[in-house]
C-alpha cells in the first residue's frame, strides 16, 4: 500500500474550502487511506454528494466524482451502482443533507440494501448555509436559527440507519482518526447499504455559537462523550447517559440489492414478451 495520498487528490482544486480546525479534512484524510488499504483502482471509485460543507469533498478527490443537488446523492449513487455494479460507490454528506432534506432517500436505501457506502459527517449543524439547526442539533445548543437553545431532540443516526435496515452501521469521531480508517475498510467491504457517521467538529458555526469555538475543545468532546463496546461493559448507566457508543454499532449481511433484481431479470427474463 502507498502512503503517498496525493495520487488521490486534484491538487489543481486547492487550496480546499475548509475552515481551520473543520474535521472535514481529517475525514477525508481517513477515507483516502482506506481507499489505499483497500487497493482499489481509482478508476473504479466513484465517490457522490449532494449539498454542503461535507459535500465539496468530492471536488477534491480524483476519482470518479458527481457533486449533485441537496439532499439526493443517495438516487444519484443508486444510479450508478444499478448501472454499474462492478464500481465501488460511495456517498459523502452531512447531518442535513443526509437526514433532513434526504431524509426519505436515506431511510429507504437503508431497507433496500444497495451496495453503497454513505459516509455521513455528523457537525450538528447546516455549516455552508450559515449556522441553522439540523436534525442533529441537540436540545439546548444554540445555532442562528435557535439563538435561544434548540427545543427538539436529535436524531440518532446511527440508531435510524439500523433501524431502517442498512447492514452495516458504525460510528467514527474525527478524534479517534486511526478507528475510523478501520470502519471506512469494513463499510467498503461489506455488500448491502453501510452508514458510518462521523461526528465531526464545525469551530466556526457550531463551536463559535455554543462557546466551544477551539476545534481542539471540541475533539476533546468527542474524546469523553464516546465509549466502545469494551468501555461499555466498565461504565454504569449514569455514566453512560449522554455519551455516544464508537464502533461498529450493527454489522448484519443480508441479500444486497442490485444481486436480487439481477437474479429477479435472470429469472422471469425468458417468460416476458
Ligand atoms: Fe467546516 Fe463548519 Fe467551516 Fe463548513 S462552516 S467548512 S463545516 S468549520
Ligand atoms: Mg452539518
Amino acid at each position: 500500500m502507498s502512503s503517498d495520498f496525493t495520487q488521490y487528490l486534484r491538487m489543481d482544486k486547492m487550496p480546499h474550502i475548509f475552515c481551520p480546525g473543520c474535521g472535514h479534512g481529517i475525514a477525508m484524510a481517513s477515507l483516502l487511506r482506506a481507499v489505499g488499504k483497500l487497493e482499489l483502482d481509482k478508476n473504479k471509485v466513484v465517490v457522490v454528494s449532494g449539498i454542503g460543507c461535507s459535500s465539496r469533498i468530492p471536488g477534491y478527490l480524483d476519482f470518479n466524482t458527481l457533486h449533485t443537488t441537496h439532499g439526493r446523492a443517495i438516487p444519484f449513487a443508486t444510479g450508478v451502482k444499478m448501472a454499474r455494479p462492478d464500481l465501488t460507490v460511495l456517498i459523502i454528506s452531512g447531518d442535513g443533507d443526509s437526514t433532513a432534506i434526504g431524509g426519505n432517500h436515506f431511510i429507504h436505501a437503508c431497507r433496500r440494501n444497495i451496495d453503497i457506502s454513505l459516509i455521513v459527517l455528523n457537525n450538528n449543524i447546516y455549516g455552508m448555509t450559515g449556522g441553522q439547526y439540523s436534525p442533529t442539533t441537540f436540545v439546548g445548543s444554540r445555532s442562528t436559527t435557535s439563538p435561544y437553545g434548540h427545543l427538539e431532540p436529535e436524531f440518532d443516526i446511527s440508531g435510524l440507519a439500523k433501524s431502517a435496515g442498512a447492514s452495516y452501521v458504525a460510528r467514527a469521531t474525527c478524534f479517534h482518526a486511526q478507528q475510523m480508517d478501520k470502519l471506512f475498510v469494513d463499510a467498503v467491504k461489506n455488500k448491502g447499504f453501510s452508514v458510518v457517521e462521523v461526528l465531526c467538529q464545525c469551530p466556526t458555526y457550531f463551536g463559535r455559537k455554543n462557546r466551544i469555538p477551539e476545534a481542539i475543545d471540541m475533539m476533546r468532546w468527542q474524546k469523553e462523550h464516546t465509549y466502545t463496546a469494551a468501555q461499555a461493559k466498565k461504565m454504569n448507566p449514569e455514566e453512560l447517559e449522554g455519551k455516544w457508543m464508537r464502533g461498529v454499532i450493527h454489522n448484519q449481511p443480508r441479500p444486497e440489492y442490485v444481486e436480487s433484481y439481477l437474479e429477479l431479470i435472470k429469472r422471469v427474463g425468458g417468460s416476458e414478451g
